[in-house]
């Protein structure tokens, strides 16, 4: 199919021209043809992988009709096509000849323990637990709600929930009660996949018993069974068979005696694969739905594209929690639908037992591509701000297979690309580097990124060798992924000319990976992401903008933006800047009301231990003013800093919640240092809020003259 309209190689000037960039590399080239020609790109990417029933056609568009009388545009990828996620994972590669290979191999640093399991035997293990599942009464269509730890039974159990054509729905192992209560209402699972506990760190088990049966209690849906995978460390007992609990080992030992194992079941490439919930910072959760058909093909182009893992002999080392969707692709489906080994890893990045876990990882599993969060890299230079670890690893050849770092999550500062770029320069493969991409759980896969094999995107059967990728831009999230078309627009949703700051959207259809609803809720799905834009394009929450050779700047949320007498500030420009500071590991910019100009932004800063060079407070303000100056502009001067540890609020995946800060220093504007603030159920540690709260009352007292003119010019 061929279309007329404006590509994102294309751009307008000012008066309006469409201008055409030269297209030479491979990955425009590849986002060039997955957006004008989507049946060609994503036809051949499907030819790729095993179907039960090949789909006649590979797009196609249709409308949605809503009970609220709205219609709008909609499509569905490899319509009428029959797949088996569990079948392209497992099953394909044993056929092949591939089964003695590794499939997970698995790290837990909390419990001392190694398990290395190939794909004949995790396809043996996942049959049998198939079979257990199905006596149980999990069938086709089923939801199965999965609350579990890192472990290779988790993968085991979602693969198994897989084969038989059923849903799964993981919910972060480290939720509460009211969190989980509020995913098992909204998904009515026939089935709970857990485990006797978690192991948060280094603070030993945590029983997962409570959380799963006063979550069951609230919910006024009920499952039927609760299947629990015992661990050593905690045990669950006694097992009330009563109320639906089973002993999982117990379950699976009864089914092998039996010889009991199930086939793939698949299902139609529009049947959901997942559900899985945002990590949202406020109210319902929302249930993003994933597509069968669209997510195997779509992985399983990103993970050799992008990702540069190709096969057997190739691992990825993906250290996210499960409950994440960057895990369910990167850890679980992306990895084995290739045929690649996976490193299951249980632990943190540091205290566990220190800040050496990811390199002693990458050296001992020899992993070419390794994809954390910013955050977790920001908490290793805290611990280790010299890299010691890195560099003792380094220096001894131990990190010589690492092609690439990936982070995501969160918008990744220069500061820390930088120094692991330079840090990867002198002991990674040749040529490896850092790669910020941008995704989210809607979107299943990077909707942008710096793909380690570009020409695999156009045949993935090409020399993997011969090209290499794009340079990467320290603050750019780099270039569009293929089938996603990402625009920026100003509030009507005109397209803004390249390098202005905007809303980030995407166009019609959405990548195969993305979402296309949210689960049970149609209308939301639209109201969400839809309405904003009249239908035209699906508003992503993110700001920012696309400089002129086509890399994207991800600046901040939507919401988090700070608007200084009419100028709107980026939380990302603004945070860039702060931490572009050596003595500065961690920053946070949020707004703070302000009479004259509306608002202004207020930092809150952590630096880094000891070091020479230890300033006073005043001092390192006025120092990071200068450069927030020289980098962003006198209306850019900070309205204050706090400086402090353990003040950042994060939800559990890692992301700021900024929201809470500038609530606090609303509040605190007016008075009311004790009025209680709304915190997500998300939310890592609570008593990082406590702290905030405290740490803005005495800067507040401290410096009561400065804000009392604020509030005073407030009245006038
Ligand atoms: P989630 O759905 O919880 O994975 O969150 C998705 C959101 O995380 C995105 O909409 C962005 O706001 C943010 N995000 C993810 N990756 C990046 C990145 N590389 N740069 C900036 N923001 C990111």
């Amino acid at each position: 199919m061929k279309t007329s309209r404006i590509l994102p190689n294309q751009s307008t000037d000012r008066l309006g021209h469409i201008t055409i960039d030269t297209m030479t590399h491979p990955q425009d080239e590849a986002q060039h043809l997955s957006l004008t020609d989507p049946e060609g790109f994503w036809g051949h990417q499907a030819e790729q992988l095993h179907w039960h029933r090949k789909p006649s056609a590979v797009l196609k568009r249709t409308t949605k009709d809503l009970k609220l009388g709205t219609s709008h545009s909609h499509w569905e990828w490899f319509p009428d096509g029959e797949i088996s996620t569990c079948y392209n994972c497992l099953d394909r590669h044993v056929l092949a000849g591939h089964g003695d290979q590794p499939a997970i191999l698995y790290d837990s640093s909390v419990t001392n323990t190694k398990q290395r399991l190939t794909y004949k035997q995790l396809l043996a293990e996942v049959e049998t637990f198939a079979g257990v599942l199905r006596e149980e009464g999990v069938k086709k269509g089923d939801v199965v709600l999965v609350y579990m730890p890192m472990v290779p039974a988790t993968l085991i159990g979602i693969l198994a929930i897989n084969r038989l054509g059923a849903i799964h729905a993981v919910v972060f192992g480290g939720f509460a009660s009211t969190a989980l209560a509020q995913r098992i209402e909204a998904s009515r699972p026939v089935a709970i996949l857990t485990a006797s506990c978690g192991i948060e760190g280094n603070k030993g088990p945590v029983s997962y018993r409570a959380y799963i049966e006063e979550a069951i209690s609230i919910s006024s849906f009920k499952p039927p069974k609760t299947i629990i995978w015992q661990r050593e460390q905690l045990v669950w007992r006694p097992i009330k068979k009563t109320e639906g609990e089973r002993d999982w080992q117990k379950l699976v030992k009864s089914a092998r005696f039996r010889n009991i194992k199930v086939e793939c079941v698949p299902v139609r490439s529009a049947d959901p694969i997942y559900i899985i919930y945002t990590s949202g910072t406020t109210g319902r959760p929302k249930g993003v739905v994933r597509d069968s058909g669209g997510h195997a093909v779509g992985l399983h182009m990103s993970i050799s594209y992008l990702f540069g893992i190709h096969g057997p002999g190739d691992v990825m080392g993906c250290f996210s929690d499960i409950g994440w969707v960057v895990s369910h692709s990167y850890t679980l489906y992306g990895p084995l639908l290739t045929g690649a080994a996976t490193v299951l890893y249980e632990g943190k990045p540091v205290g566990t037992p220190d800040a050496s876990a990811f390199w002693r990882l990458a050296e001992e599993y020899k992993i070419n591509t390794l994809f954390t969060a910013p955050t977790a890299l920001r908490a290793i230079r805290k611990e280790d701000p010299d890299n010691v670890f890195i560099t003792e690893i380094g220096r001894r050849g131990g990190l010589k297979s690492l092609k690439a770092l990936f982070l995501a999550g969160e918008r990744s500062e220069p500061a820390i690309i930088n120094m692991y770029q330079d840090l990867l320069r002198r002991y990674g493969a040749a040529g490896s580097q850092v790669v910020d991409n941008w995704w989210s759980s809607e979107s299943g896969s990077p909707i942008s990124g710096v793909a380690l094999v570009p020409h695999a995107g156009k045949n993935r059967k090409t020399n993997m060798k011969d090209h290499p990728p794009l340079p990467i831009k320290p603050g750019s999230a780099g270039k569009a992924m293929p089938g996603f078309d990402v625009r920026v627009v100003d509030d009507e949703g005109n397209e803004v000319p390249r390098g202005n700051m905007g809303n980030i959207v995407l166009g019609l259809p959405l990548a195969p990976t993305a979402f296309r609803t949210l689960w049970g809720d149609e209308e939301r799905f639209y109201k969400s992401y839809m309405i904003r834009f009249n239908g035209k394009w699906v508003d992503t929450g993110d700001a920012g903008y696309v400089d002129q050779t086509g890399y994207i700047h991800i600046m901040a949320r939507t919401d988090d933006i700070i608007n200084v007498a009419a100028h709107r500030l980026s939380t990302g420009t603004l945070e860039q800047a702060v931490t572009s500071h050596p003595l500065v590991t961690e920053a946070c910019v949020v707004s703070v009301p302000d009479a004259l100009k509306g608002q202004l932004p207020f930092a809150f800063v952590s630096t880094s231990d000891g070091g020479a060079d230890v300033k006073s407070d005043e001092q390192l303000f006025q120092d990071i003013q200068k450069l927030v100056r020289a980098q962003v502009g006198a209306i850019a001067s900070l309205g204050g800093m706090i400086r402090g540890k353990g003040m950042i609020p994060k939800t559990r995946s890692g992301k700021t919640l900024r929201r809470v800060l500038r609530e606090l220093l609303e509040n605190a504007v007016h008075d009311e240092f004790e009025k209680p603030i709304n915190i997500p159920s998300t939310v890592e540690d609570p008593s990082v809020v406590d702290v905030a709260r405290e740490k803005i009352r005495e800067y507040w007292h401290a410096k009561s003259g400065l804000h009392a003119a604020i509030e005073a010019r407030a009245k006038l």
